[in-house]
């Protein structure tokens, strides 16, 4: 069978979801969208090349979102859509596939059974595309809308007939090309529109709903929720002490106590911090405290405890991974910790950006028994737990 080669587009700007990243270098489960479509058209048995047109600016964001991704090198789109498949098919010239499929890297679910159906109706088709049918009634809105109020009906639009075009748009590779060149400047919705609008034949095969387009936050959590099956609770547990030294407050969770001693240490000497730093790190397989911030540097010299939190918690939201709850024992006599405790939870819920009801700070003694007892020093336990993307 002669090459059929995927054309990723990926050079918009995507700015409904926000400023910052293009969408599709948004992470969904942790992984990037981008990189999850390109997976599926890389495995897919028909396809024997992936080539992703990204915008000018991007080259960093598609490396990092990529990785090692066996993938033909990246070409530079242009000012609209339409612009850079052109660009994309322009490129793949000297390759001269014979079919080339055509897809918004935005699509991650896109299933191998779509690309199937797609691939085959090549066959005998100039061009094939994955489309639903109209199922919701249609409604024009009346013009024009009054602001703050939602618009009114100005009818019913008959449906039958009408179908949704997703992606993957495959073509024989000759026509759509010469049909992109023909329409230049020419402003078509998809590439379908354009090799209709060259006169070429295409096929509508069937769609798949979850094959959907991540524009908006929405989408997202549709997107998560369809891969909610590929999450996993992970736990971690925490032990700290630091023993009593001259001074007249403790942090403790964030938070200065007053007491008749401080606590001895190279950093601030938070124990409560400390025990969920090594908790979150433990959840996630990344060491333990010592091993980000060694106490042998001198940077981490009366460093707040926070520091060491904050970098646990941007390592589980890195990982793709969002804090379930956090659960964090004091264990000593002295100072009273009851009247500070809505403080601590509230200031770690801060620092682990989750709401306080995922905070948990309790204290206890240990009967004047150990050197907790003795009032030597303070110990401190924490639990965490993650919820993080299984492939990882
Ligand atoms: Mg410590």
């Amino acid at each position: 069978m002669s090459a059929c080669i995927a054309l990723l587009v990926a050079a918009g700007r995507g700015s409904r979801l926000g400023p910052g990243t293009p969408k599709q270098y948004r992470r969904l489960a942790g992984e990037p969208i981008l990189r999850r479509a390109a997976a599926v058209f890389l495995a897919h048995p028909g396809i024997d090349g992936v080539r992703v047109v990204i915008h000018a600016d991007d080259g960093e964001a598609y490396r990092e979102a990529v990785g090692d991704l066996p993938l033909l090198a990246p070409v530079p789109g242009g000012a609209t859509r339409q612009d850079s498949v052109r660009l994309g098919l322009e490129s793949l010239e000297a390759e001269a596939p014979d079919r080339v499929l055509i897809h918004d890297a935005a699509r991650p679910f896109v299933a191998a059974a779509v690309l199937d159906q797609v691939i085959g109706a090549l066959d005998e088709w100039d061009g094939a595309i994955p489309a639903l049918p109209v199922v919701d009634t249609l409604k024009r809105e009346a013009t024009p809308t009054k602001g703050g109020r939602p618009p009114a009906s100005a009818g019913t639009v008959e449906r039958a007939g009408l179908w949704r075009a997703q992606t993957p748009q495959g073509f024989r590779y000759g026509p759509i090309l010469a049909a992109h060149r023909a329409m230049v400047g020419r402003a078509l919705t998809d590439d379908a529109a354009v090799a209709e609008a060259a006169g070429l034949q295409v096929a509508m095969v069937a769609g798949d709903e979850d094959n959907l387009k991540v524009t908006t936050e929405d989408d997202l959590r549709r997107g998560e929720r369809l891969l909610a099956d590929a999450f996993e609770i992970r736990t971690g547990m925490g032990f700290d002490v630091h023993r009593f030294c001259d001074g007249d407050h403790a942090m403790l969770c964030g938070i200065p106590v007053p007491h008749t001693h401080g606590l001895l240490g190279h950093s601030d000497a938070d124990v409560g911090l400390h025990a969920l730093t090594d908790a979150l790190l433990g959840a996630i397989g990344a060491g333990d405290i010592g091993s980000h911030f060694p106490p042998s540097d001198p940077r981490w010299r009366g460093a707040p405890s926070e520091v060491f939190l904050r970098h646990a918690a941007s390592l589980v939201t890195e990982a793709g991974g969002r804090i379930v709850n956090a659960d964090v024992t004091l264990i000593c006599e002295r100072p009273k910790i009851g009247p500070h405790r809505d403080a601590m939870r509230a200031r770690i819920a801060e620092l682990l950006g989750c709401a306080p009801s995922r905070v948990s700070v309790k204290a206890t003694t240990t009967e004047e028994l150990g050197f907790t007892g003795r009032r030597e020093g303070i110990a401190a336990q924490a639990v965490a737990a993650v919820r993080m993307p299984e492939s990882l």
